[in-house]
């Protein structure tokens, strides 16, 4: 164990992925200029390990990275496409290299120091932050610890869902692809017994694109699994697998639960990221929440204040997330007619903007009574049940405070 003393900062980023990456770059575009900051990851992030897509209104600091971006969207069921005009807002792709490589640009602007180390305990004394190293070497001494490590919910929802998939880029030989046609969601893939999947294209150009496999369950799959959903998705598609190379391959597993993450454990804690509650429950969009709240810790910081951003999401929509999961988990609606009844019934721009929790409480309304009535009250009254339960089964105080080992 090493006996150097700590380094002192005021502010520690522990774990570097894609909240710290933001706000590295919101803190420089806010011109932040006399905080003394260290990032703490075992990895120090560069490249192309994921592909962000999301949607907002065109323009701000992400624009020049975009590696693609789309007016409108279809959503294919299995009674077929319907186009979704998104207007005012648009759909947008960014690579993960851009981003790191941004990042970067800001450390070194802001004199950031890089400890390339995993990151244990964080002894919180109401005033600093003793940030640890795995094998409990005290590494940073810091005003305030912003933790995006990955870590379960601080106990386990009433349902434990994932978004895992796999995604090829492919590169075609010649023109396969419509580069104004994105695919957010195709439900024509075969359903698993409990769940819901999907497939998606998104082009970046004629000969270039993202053509993933996702299901909405409760256990990843196999390997050979995802290869074979995904072949099958490029039959599907027509695609002639001898007319193009797979270029990357992408996978991901992110949670979709409505158990709880503690945004803020002790005084001068605070959480962001997945493991701070920005992954939206019901679809396992996080980028945008990542992004907002970036932009305010930032802000805030550079206004001399605390670097606490506002809850990703509205607890109302939370609660409608946890009803929509259950009713999904437990079988009482149909997967795909659920997201398909509720692109039909509202304005594509009404849905993204609720997904992103920016809507008021008449729009939630009318997206609540497009769903199905019976079954979701019955999955409300489950939920509300399942909250009575857990009220007497309280967890000890500190459970879940460490990230998954
Ligand atoms: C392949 C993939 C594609 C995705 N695509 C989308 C998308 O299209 N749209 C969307 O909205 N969301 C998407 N997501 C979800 C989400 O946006 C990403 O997971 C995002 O990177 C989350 O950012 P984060 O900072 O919370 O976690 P990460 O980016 O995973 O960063 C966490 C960091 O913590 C570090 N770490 C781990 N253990 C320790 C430790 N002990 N000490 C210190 N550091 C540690 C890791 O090395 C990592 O750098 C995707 C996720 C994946 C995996």
């Amino acid at each position: 164990m090493s006996s150097a003393a700590p380094l002192d900062v005021d502010l520690a980023l522990v774990g570097g992925g894609g909240a710290a990456s933001l706000l590295l770059a919101a803190l420089d575009r806010h011109g932040v200029r006399d905080l003394r900051i260290a990032v703490v990851d075992p990895v120090h992030r560069r490249g192309q390990d994921r592909t962000w897509a999301f949607w907002g209104p065109p323009g701000g600091d992400l624009e020049p990275m975009l590696s693609a971006r789309w007016d409108r969207v279809e959503v294919i069921g299995r009674s077929g496409p319907r186009v979704l005009e998104l207007a005012p807002l648009r759909y947008a792709m960014l690579r993960s290299g851009p981003v790191y490589e941004r990042a970067a640009e800001a450390e070194r602007r802001l004199g950031v120091t890089r400890i390339v180390s995993p990151v244990g305990a964080l002894d919180d004394d109401g005033h600093r932050v003793l940030v640890r190293g795995a094998d409990n070497t005290p590494l940073v001494r810091a005003s305030w610890a912003l933790d995006s490590r990955p870590r379960r919910p601080d106990r386990p929802g009433r349902t434990n869902w994932l978004q895992h998939f796999r995604g090829w880029w492919v590169a075609a030989d010649a023109p396969m692809f419509d580069p104004d046609r994105a695919v957010l969601m195709d439900f024509r893939t075969p359903q698993p017994a409990r769940g819901l999947s999907f497939g998606y294209v998104l082009p970046v150009d004629s000969r270039y694109a993202l053509i993933e496999y996702t299901e909405f369950s409760a256990r990843p799959l196999a390997d050979g699994e995802y290869d074979a959903a995904l072949g099958a998705y490029r039959d599907l598609l027509g695609l002639d697998p001898a007319g193009f190379t797979v270029r990357e391959v992408e996978n991901g597993v992110i949670p979709m639960t409505d158990g709880p993450f503690r945004r803020r454990p002790s005084p001068r804690v605070v959480r962001l990221g997945t493991a701070g509650g920005a992954t939206r429950p019901s679809t396992g969009f996080t980028f945008a929440a990542m992004h907002r709240q970036a932009d305010q810790v930032a802000r805030s910081l550079a206004a001399g204040g605390p670097p606490v951003p506002a809850p990703a999401y509205p607890r109302r929509h939370l609660w409608m997330d946890a009803v929509a999961l259950r009713a999904l988990d437990r079988g009482l609606v149909d997967g795909p007619g659920f997201f398909e009844r509720l692109f039909d019934r509202n304005p594509a721009e009404r849905v993204l903007r609720f997904l992103d929790g920016a809507t008021t409480p008449a729009e939630d309304l009318a997206v609540m009574s497009s769903t199905r009535l019976v079954p979701m009250a019955t999955a409300a009254a489950g939920d509300t049940l399942g909250r009575l339960r857990a009220t007497r089964t309280v967890p000890p105080p500190g459970a879940g405070d460490r990230p998954p080992g």
